[in-house]
């Protein structure tokens, strides 16, 4: 396990230091995505700054990409195709208004191949709702 963090994050170009690979394990366990205070409340005794780092690192480098819901910012893993140069989470990203989670909902996406003349760097794409949990229970 410890050894397919290593590649992956060599894989992005990424010094696979003991925190990095700590961070990225625990993001790998989650569905939804998490802000920077929660994953610090993981992290107990972890330096704030060095985990702030570590996420704004791993953004940079197409590991986690970052969801902005009011003020706060979240980060979710990124799927392999991202990159250092550029990130393809062109997917909406769901905020629920009971459980308080955002999750990545992959099956509603923008299509990469569109034809224009001009560059789009980023596309946020951004629903609250109830999602299927919650929905369930309000049966
Ligand atoms: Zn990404
Ligand atoms: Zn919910
Ligand atoms: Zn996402």
């Amino acid at each position: 396990m410890k050894k397919d963090i290593e590649n992956k994050l060599i894989g992005k170009n990424t010094k696979p230091t003991s925190m990095r690979i700590l961070v990225y394990d625990f993001l790998s366990t989650q569905d939804a995505a998490l802000s920077l205070s929660e994953v610090e409340n993981y992290f107990d005794n972890a330096d704030r700054t060095t985990i702030y780092r570590t996420l704004k690192t791993f953004e940079e480098k197409g590991i986690v990409h970052s969801i902005q819901e009011n003020a706060t910012t979240k980060y979710k893993l990124c799927e392999d195709d991202c990159n250092e140069k550029t990130h393809k989470d062109w997917h909406l990203h769901f905020y629920c208004k009971i459980c308080k989670q955002t999750t990545c909902r992959e099956d509603i996406s923008f299509p990469e191949n569109i034809q224009t003349n001009f560059r789009i760097d980023e596309i946020r794409l951004f629903a609250k709702g109830i999602c299927e949990n919650c929905l369930e229970g309000l049966q």
